[in-house]
């Protein structure tokens, strides 16, 4: 079994532990996603067929990866392994079944514009104050219920859930999702929740069917599983029960989707679950250097939440983490890419080595700007995906019109694009139309006569007969002649074509490109049904990582940490270091989101293999004014040890109008770390205050350190009394050895601690 090579023994057990359920949590880097890639490529090599295997991934990108490593041992047989995110799996299976749950087989899947736009339609009819009724608020509710498989008859019955709504002024919560259901459903659309939610109602309500995947899927394994939601959690429940044989691997540091109803109570039942369970330790970090997982392990350490774990590594120790600072987050950008632009010349690394990780997709446009003045070929992960702009989704409301005529949200986007003379009043009846009459609407556009007077009556069938025709042209032509002749038709090129400014043009060759990838699409040999319905399957849940064509361009990674996750690059730059940015302003109410934030900062800082680097800016733009910014607490809570400082950035020249008020946001930052303050005599004491317990205050106020003695005691904000024992370097880099009452030694960096002198 020389292909089991390039596992230690550990890793190597829980690839041979083949038959019942197997859970590895273990630290990030240790070589979890390795295992279940080797575990599937022995499982084939053993005989098993590659139809009979799942694996769920939590991107489509780490599924295609590992179907390739497969690929490499075991050859073609990979092809037939069942692979591939949550959404993407089951929504492929509910295409098969979805008449069994009262659905069409093609169904649209509403992506969420989709899915906002039905309730802002339901809020407006209902008429409510959009103060307490926003769609985003109620999206993400109906969302939260369907995770916990709670669907609009148990909302409305649950005492719980009502008597908290109406305390909060908000009782109409279970009506709007009742109709939101019910519209998705006279739509034949699922939301993307749906597609957890209906494959769990198909599971409980046909037991036969649950019966045949549960034969079919004989092997399950399941990567990234700490953020697995209840949803999620019961499907794979459900599906293992027979064969039990079921590997879930994570890791609860890592777990990020708290917000999306993730629940790290999936990793802690799986015991009560499996009573039998084998448990594999995995300790080792292949990845990362030591000083990178030192400092990894040094972030965490402040989370109270987690289960014990000791990752190490035997890498070399590596250079120290760079922590930047700049004086504004153009500046930020500049070093970044200047660093990049060295380290890759000086180390003849690639563009491909080097990943920019950020906080939120607002951050990328410094990062962007500054890579492109210094010409540095980049790919932003994860952002605005080509299948949602909006040229690309006015065709393809065209198509899923053309195969699901009840698709409300593309009927409403396209019967007036390009304009036909149908505006929204005429649309607002339709829709009453139908509601009146228990219908769909687009039953009133193929009968409008009955419905509206003459002239809009016209115009209105005709556009159902366009419909209609397109109808019968995508039974007829191949995937690339229908969506052709549709994009000419409804007369969408010819008003793209006869727009000539750069966007226009623009948008003119993206739907060119999305032609192409139809032909390219239904030319492929290796796959039988290749119709524009099956090209059109699935388009909603594609990233824009899944559309890449030019995967293997040597471009530096720019994304969210969220996007990162799993992922690992040679050199990663972690930006915008700042309070209120990371953590996040939203997450410093309670303890625990605060917690999330913090792993979000260990799944960052994880990717690095060689080189971390690390970055903030004391002023940045928001919504077009110039704030400040102080550093972020996770700075202070680095072991300063393993830090290494750049702040040789210096403030613009003055006489620029520009800079100006960066210039003056630097100064006053100076101000208050920087300047040597005269030093006053320490108070006199008569007892130690390490003899007193620390009490956490929310009100702590640091003081000014800049004249911190030997022998001094001191007050930090979390880690309690203390007493300094050791002071080093220069300010502003001065670092102080501290001996805290209630976590022993320690080394600070003095401008960032939140310390006390008390
Ligand atoms: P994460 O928590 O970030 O998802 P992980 O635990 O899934 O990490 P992997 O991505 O599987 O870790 O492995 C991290 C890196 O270490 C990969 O480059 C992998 O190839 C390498 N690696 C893992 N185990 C070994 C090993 N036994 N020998 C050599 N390299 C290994
Ligand atoms: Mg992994």
């Amino acid at each position: 079994m020389d292909y089991l090579e390039g596992l230690n023994p550990e890793q190597r057990a829980a690839v041979l532990q083949t038959k019942g359920p197997v859970m590895i949590i273990a630290g990030a880097g240790s070589g979890k996603t390795r295992v279940i890639t080797y575990r599937v490529a022995h499982l084939i090599r053993q005989g098993v067929d590659s139809f009979n295997i799942l694996v769920l991934t939590f991107t489509n990108k780490a599924a295609r990866e590992m179907r390739e490593r497969i690929t490499h041992v075991v050859g073609p047989e990979a092809k037939n392994l069942w692979m591939g995110t949550f959404h993407s799996v089951f929504a492929k299976i509910l295409r098969v079944e979805a008449e069994k749950i009262g659905y069409p087989s093609n169904f649209t899947i509403y992506d969420t514009d989709d899915s906002k736009s039905v309730l802002r339609a339901i809020l407006k009819e209902m008429n409510l104050d959009d103060k307490l009724y926003n769609a985003n608020f109620v999206y993400n509710r109906i969302s939260a219920a369907k995770n916990n498989l709670i669907g609009p008859r148990e909302y409305n019955s649950n005492e719980q859930i009502q008597a908290d709504d109406f305390s909060t002024g908000r009782g109409q919560l279970g009506k709007i999702y009742e109709t939101y259901a019910a519209r998705c459903f006279r739509a034949g659309a699922m939301d993307f929740d749906d597609l957890l939610f209906k494959t769990n109602e198909l599971l409980r309500e046909h037991p036969d069917t649950l019966y045949k995947y549960q034969n079919k899927f004989k092997y399950l394994m399941v990567d990234e599983y700490q953020d697995t939601n209840f949803s999620q959690y019961l499907i794979v429940k459900k599906l293992a029960a027979i064969n039990e044989n079921l590997c879930v691997v994570g890791d609860d540091a890592q777990s990020i989707y708290a917000f999306r109803g993730a629940n790290i109570q999936n990793i802690l039942n799986f015991e009560k679950d499996y009573p039998d369970l084998k448990v594999f330790k995995l300790e080792q970090n292949y990845r990362s250097t030591q000083n990178i997982v030192k400092v990894a392990n040094s972030i965490i350490a402040n989370n109270k939440e987690q289960l014990k774990k000791n990752v190490f590594s035997e890498k070399d120790h590596g250079d120290k983490i760079k922590v930047m600072r700049a004086f504004s987050d153009n500046e930020e950008g500049k070093m970044v890419a200047e660093g990049i632009l060295q380290d890759r010349a000086n180390k003849g690394m690639k563009w491909n080595d080097f990943a920019i990780l950020y906080r939120t997709n607002a951050q990328s446009r410094s990062m962007e700007e500054a890579l492109r003045k210094l010409n540095i070929p980049y790919k932003i992960y994860g952002g605005l995906s080509f299948y949602q702009r909006k040229e690309i989704k006015d065709l393809i409301a065209y198509f899923r019109l053309t195969f699901n005529p009840n698709d409300e949200e593309a009927l409403k986007r396209v019967i007036n694009y390009p304009k036909r003379g149908i505006g929204d009043t005429t649309v607002d009846r339709i829709i009453l139309a139908a509601d009146q009459h228990g219908i769909t609407p687009f039953e009133v556009v193929v009968n409008p006569g009955q419905f509206m007077d003459g002239r809009t009556s016209a115009s209105v069938g005709n556009f159902g007969t366009m419909i209609q025709s397109f109808q019968v042209i995508a039974k007829n032509m191949t995937a690339y002649d229908a969506a052709l002749h549709i994009a000419q038709h409804s007369g969408l090129l010819k008003d793209l074509y006869e727009d000539k400014s750069v966007e226009g043009l623009n948008r003119y060759e993206n739907i060119q490109e999305l032609l192409n990838g139809i032909k390219e699409f239904a030319e492929r040999e290796d796959i039988e049904e290749k119709g524009l319905d099956v090209f059109m399957q699935d388009v909603a849940l594609l990233t824009n990582d899944d559309n890449d064509k030019n995967k293997d361009a040597d471009t530096v990674s720019l994304m969210t940490i969220h996007s990162s996750k799993g992922l690992e690059f040679k050199q990663v730059n972690v930006v915008g270091l700042e309070e209120n940015l990371f953590p996040s302003q939203m997450s410093l109410n309670s303890r625990s989101d605060l917690e999330e934030e913090r792993r979000l900062f260990y799944v960052a800082v994880t990717r690095a293999e060689n080189k971390l680097s690390i970055s903030y800016a004391t002023s940045r733009f928001k919504f077009g004014t110039l704030i400040n910014c102080e550093p972020s607490r996770f700075l202070d809570e680095i072991d300063a040890q393993y830090l290494e400082l750049d702040f040789t950035a210096k403030p613009a020249p003055t006489g620029n109008p520009f800079y100006e008020d960066e210039r003056k946001a630097w100064n006053r930052k100076e101000d208050s770390f920087s300047k040597p303050k005269p030093a006053s005599a320490a108070p006199v004491k008569t007892t130690s205050i390490l003899a007193k317990a620390h009490v956490p205050s929310e009100n702590f106020a640091p003081s000014d350190t800049s004249n911190l003695q030997n022998g001094m005691e001191v007050e930090h904000e979390r880690f309690g009394y203390g007493k300094v024992i050791n002071l080093e370097g220069k300010a502003p880099d001065i670092k102080a050895t501290i001996f805290f009452k209630e976590i022993g030694q320690k080394q600070l960096l003095l401008k960032f601690a939140k310390l006390r002198i008390v």
